[in-house]
């Protein structure tokens, strides 16, 4: 079984206890554990499969509580940074019209720095990229660059996910499209959902969408449809792929169980061969990744939701 090196951030959510409040009046939120490259490690790890986490928090109690939360899901923290700054807040309301009032604080997420030693355990495993606070800057955008490079010359499999967040780049959406272009354009797997392929592509229907961002380079896209499923494209092929049905209570973290069952599969496999070669296994795989995705949606919060081994069978 491969590893699946996942980069980016883990932070809090204080998601406001009332929902319907906006953050003026919100007195009490819980705390919880977020980021979607770390969300994806442990649906990898529930999996059973070998997810790592790379990322940085605060030399603080919520860094700590972080990195508890994850290691208790299976994931590998021990290439995960500590600094000095302190551990990345996010402080969330929904209302609910599905609004979502949002305040942002960065800290440590963005001091992740460059491990040049990581470049021998690189080889011929899996990265995944998902990018939600990457792109913002600070060391964490050019350790960005130098893993996608590494990635290249190890022969790993890579996979990108977007996750944009309209909140941080408001007024700035060229600036995200533009930084999101030279990790379309290597990798070998892109997961969207269908608001990024949209705005990535500046096309409306998802098809067309989905033609122009193969042209910018990636071979394989997912495009996650919420309940209609996930549109699959590869070797000049479209499917549409449906969800199953379930009642869902909260979709937090469906996209990151979709992506984190997919990469789990492929990194079963042994060789990345098939994945590029047998369009039908890619469906079969993409199957049980809705399912995952499904799944998340009738449990409440991100990890704690994430299906395990059994349930994603039974
Ligand atoms: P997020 O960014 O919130 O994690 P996303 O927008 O990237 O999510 P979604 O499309 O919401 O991803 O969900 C991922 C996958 O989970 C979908 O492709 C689908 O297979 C499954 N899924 C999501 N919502 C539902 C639902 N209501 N019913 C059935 N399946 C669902």
């Amino acid at each position: 079984m491969k590893k699946v090196f996942c980069v980016g951030e883990l932070l809090i959510d204080f998601v406001a206890e009332k929902q319907g409040n906006d953050l003026s009046k919100a007195s009490v939120f819980t705390k919880k554990a977020g980021g979607a490259p770390a969300n994806v490690a442990c649906a990898i790890a529930k999996l059973g499969g070998n997810g790592v986490f790379i990322g940085c928090v605060g030399d603080d109690p919520f860094g700590s509580f972080l990195l508890d939360v994850v290691k208790k899901e299976g994931v590998d923290v021990s290439l995960a940074q500590k600094s000095d700054t302190f551990t990345t807040l996010a402080f969330v309301s929904l209302a609910e019209d599905g609004e979502r009032d949002f305040v942002f604080s960065r800290g440590a997420d963005k001091e992740l720095t460059y491990d040049l030693t990581l470049r021998k355990d690189f080889d011929g495993n899996i990265l995944h990229l998902g990018a939600a606070t990457a792109l913002l800057g600070g060391p964490l955008e050019k350790t960005y660059g130098k893993y996608l490079f590494d990635a290249l010359t190890k022969e790993m499999f890579i996979s990108f996910d977007p996750n944009f967040r309209g909140d941080l780049w408001k007024d700035n959406e060229s600036q995200f499209i533009k930084k999101c272009k030279p990790f379309i354009e290597k990798s070998h797997l892109c997961k969207f959902s269908l608001e990024e392929a949209q705005l990535l592509s500046g096309k409306t229907d998802v098809y067309d969408a989905c033609d122009f961002l193969h042209e910018v380079g990636t071979q394989i896209i997912t495009i996650t449809l919420g309940k209609e499923g996930t549109l699959l494209s590869a070797n000049n092929t479209k499917t549409l792929v449906p969800s199953i049905k379930v009642k869902p209570v909260d979709t937090t973290g469906a996209g990151d169980a979709f992506i984190g069952c997919l990469l789990h599969q492929i990194s079963d496999l042994g060789n990345f061969k098939p994945v590029f070669e047998n369009y039908a296994l890619l469906l079969k795989m993409v199957e049980k990744a809705n399912k995952a995705g499904a799944i998340t949606t009738t449990n409440y919060g991100a990890i704690i939701a994430l299906p395990t081994k059994s349930q994603l069978e039974n």
